[in-house]
């Protein structure tokens, strides 16, 4: 199927891609959209399918966009959905990453999630969000370049190592972006 991924996000772009391997994977840039969309939905779910709607304005063929962000246990959840907002609108992952370190340098639990949720708007009109998460821990350090945004301090449950660190083959089984794409595949081929 084709389907147009309406992102910017070029981290996000080359994992969509890799995990949709079956079918032909097309960013919003592609197909010559090149439009930002205010993001002021209260739930990923809402977020991403505001992203979809956007861009599905533009094209007959499917279309997802993911919304998601990380969620830290010691601040009640946030960054949250405004994860890539956190610092102001001119920051860079890694001062994103630096504020995040020292908003939990004093915290006892370091536990954090990724959240993802995809919409899907395919080409009758029909509308889906699918959802995951991953559960880890905040390394003290960022490490490793693999990945993009808070990547180098994530570390997930049962491994050692940040994202950054490992092998993207990892990250693209066990991510939370993996596992709501892995649901709408699973939808796809019903
Ligand atoms: P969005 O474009 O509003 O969905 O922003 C998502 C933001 O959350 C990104 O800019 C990253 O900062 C963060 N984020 C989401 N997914 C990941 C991931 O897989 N690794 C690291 N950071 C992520």
């Amino acid at each position: 199927m084709d389907i147009i991924v309406a992102t910017k996000n070029k981290g996000k772009i080359k994992e969509i891609k890799k995990i949709l391997g079956d079918h032909n994977v097309m960013s919003q840039a592609e197909i010559g959209v090149n439009i930002d969309v205010e993001e002021n939905g209260s739930t990923f779910a809402e977020n991403a399918m505001i992203k979809a709607e956007a861009v599905s304005k533009y094209t007959d063929c499917a279309v997802i966009a993911d919304d998601s962000g990380i969620e830290v246990d010691a601040l009640d959840g946030a960054p949250g959905i405004y994860s890539a907002r956190y610092c102001g609108e001119e920051a860079t992952d890694e001062d994103r990453v630096v504020k995040l370190l020292e908003e939990v340098e004093n915290a006892d639990n370091r536990g954090a999630q990724f959240n993802c949720a995809i919409a899907l708007i395919l080409s009758n009109g029909e509308k889906h969000t699918f959802s995951g998460i991953v559960r880890g821990t905040l390394d003290f350090e960022p490490k490793g370049a693999n990945g993009f945004g808070y990547d180098p301090i994530f570390i997930p449950d049962g491994y050692d190592r940040t994202f950054g660190e490992l092998d993207s083959s990892i990250k693209d089984d066990i991510s939370h972006r993996a596992k709501a794409l892995k649901a709408l595949a699973e939808f796809l081929n019903k």
